[in-house]
């Protein structure tokens, strides 16, 4: 089948030198989309700045700076997929309005940013075909079961895969994860503690799985 994955963070520019981002590595998105391409699946990584290779065997690769970028490259790709991976930690808010030269500090005591939303990538392809499949992942620090539900209806996906970011030894930055897939209709399985490879390669497993039934 067409995979679209998304991985890493966005950056949200405040001026030409500065901007605000998340400590989104990439690696559980680029192990995802080298365990889909293992499988033998049409992979498209659409990925924001991270310092990771691409995995070899894509059928393409999309490097994106910002949520808006990262918006525009997924509708690109998405009319030809089966399963979009949304596991990008993409920014919330960005700078209302970026400065088109650096800002400088000379005079100031302090500095008001002003945020707007970004646009949810996610919950943008709720009904964009009956055909195509949405998985989300969710980084949470409290009542993770319970947020993770509501994303599950609110932005409209079959999934979420669930993160505890509290945890030092899986989640950000880690090579190792520990998470909770929840089905809006039907179980949560919980993957304990592993490698993002193997976690990867079992939520590859999981999804394509139930793409066949
Ligand atoms: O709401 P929250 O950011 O926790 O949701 C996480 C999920 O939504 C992830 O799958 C992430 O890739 C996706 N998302 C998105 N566009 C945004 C914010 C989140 O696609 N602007």
């Amino acid at each position: 089948m067409n995979v679209l994955v998304t991985a890493g963070p966005t950056h949200e520019a405040i001026d030409p030198v500065r901007f605000i981002a998340n400590r989104s590595s990439g690696k559980m998105g680029f192990a995802l989309a080298e365990a889909f391409v293992a499988h033998g699946h049409a992979v498209t990584l659409i990925s924001g700045p991270v310092c990771l290779s691409p995995p070899v065997g894509l059928a393409a690769f999309a490097g994106v700076v910002s949520s808006d970028e990262m918006f525009d490259a997924v509708h690109t790709h998405i009319a030809k997929m089966d399963l979009a991976i949304l596991c990008a930690a993409v920014a919330d808010f960005k700078i209302a309005r970026a400065e088109t030269q650096k800002i400088k500090k000379a005079g100031r005591e302090k500095l008001t940013l002003e945020l707007i939303s970004t646009r949810d990538i996610l919950a943008s392809l709720k009904n964009i075909s009956s055909s195509l499949r949405v998985v989300g992942f969710a980084a949470e620090t409290e009542n993770f079961v319970e947020n993770a539900r509501e994303k599950l209806s609110r932005k409209g996906c079959e999934a979420i895969v669930l993160n505890d970011v509290n945890r030092t030894d899986a989640g950000f930055a880690s090579d190792d994860n520990e998470v909770t897939v929840i089905f809006r209709e039907g179980p949560q399985i919980r993957l304990p503690r592993a490698s993002k490879r193997q976690i990867a390669a079992q939520l590859v497993g999981i999804f394509a799985n139930r793409h066949k039934m």
